[in-house]
């Protein structure tokens, strides 16, 4: 029976906007949705703040009843204790926080975070009922000697092998070379890879909880192409970094499907 995935577009702010300017740009950005009449179950957004903009949104999420997601860009793989400086999921998942990012490449680059580390946060999120969405995704040198889908496939496999097969996850394929650099991969690349990392999760976990299982694409994605990549089987939605901090562009991307014609 084939499964439908709800698509989730994700953006995710890294260290840009304090707790005031938090508050709003997701009132601006609830207020374009509601103009434009979007349909959260259709298509589901989140936003991932900062630590400190965390509570400023849950609180403005829970009194205006918005029906938009959160989640935080890292968590400690440990609950509680002596670990300065980092945050447990029970605390993300007291804020009400949805979804927990792990992985991503600049925690892996400049917190030199193993795909072991990667896992044991993974396996952490699930503890405290966050869903994570784990970034896999090769650098340019990788690409070149390796082709597309080894190195995040690798990446993943440690993760799969640490997880239960009814774990909720996300993945998120993001070419390292893709990031920032307002040159993403083609939509043809990103299903290339995201069709190769569902087949791994179905080795691993079962073919299930693969259909199941979102995959999105991340790594330059505008308002001018996320219809290319949203328009193909494997890719669930995107995870957007640069053009989420514009409301408009955040907006547009969102609202994908008119620009794919299926609205
Ligand atoms: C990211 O950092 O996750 C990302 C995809 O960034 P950008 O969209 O700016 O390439």
């Amino acid at each position: 029976m084939a499964v439908t995935r709800v698509p989730l577009i994700a953006g995710n702010w890294k260290m840009n906007l304090d707790h005031l300017q938090s508050i709003a740009f997701v009132q601006k950005l609830a207020w374009s949705l509601r103009d434009a009449k979007h349909d959260y179950a259709a298509t589901e957004v989140a936003v991932f703040p900062p630590y400190t903009d965390l509570r400023s949104v849950q609180t403005l999420v829970s009194a205006d009843k918005l029906e938009l997601r959160y989640g935080a860009q890292d968590l400690s793989q440990h609950d509680s204790g002596a670990y300065t400086g980092e945050i447990s999921g029970a605390f993300l998942k007291a804020l009400d926080c949805r979804y927990v990012i792990i992985g991503h490449s600049e925690r892996r680059q400049y917190h030199s975070e193993s795909d072991d580390v990667v896992a044991s946060k993974t396996v952490a999120a699930l503890r405290h009922g966050l869903v994570p969405v784990v970034c896999v995704g090769e650098t340019a040198d990788d690409l070149e000697k390796h082709g597309p889908s080894a190195v995040p496939v690798a990446q993943l496999a440690v993760v799969l092998g640490q997880i239960a097969a009814d774990a909720d996850i996300v993945v998120a394929y993001e070419p390292v070379w893709a990031i920032g650099s307002g040159q993403a991969a083609t939509p043809e690349q990103a299903q290339q890879v995201c069709a190769a990392l569902r087949e791994s999760i179905a080795a691993a976990l079962g073919d299930e909880i693969a259909q199941r299982t979102r995959i999105l694409y991340g790594g330059s994605v505008k308002a001018a192409n996320i219809a290319g990549f949203m328009k193909h089987r494997d890719v669930d939605g995107a995870l957007v970094g640069g053009a989420s901090l514009d409301v408009d562009e955040f907006s547009a991307i969102i609202r994908f499907r008119q620009h794919v014609g299926t609205v």
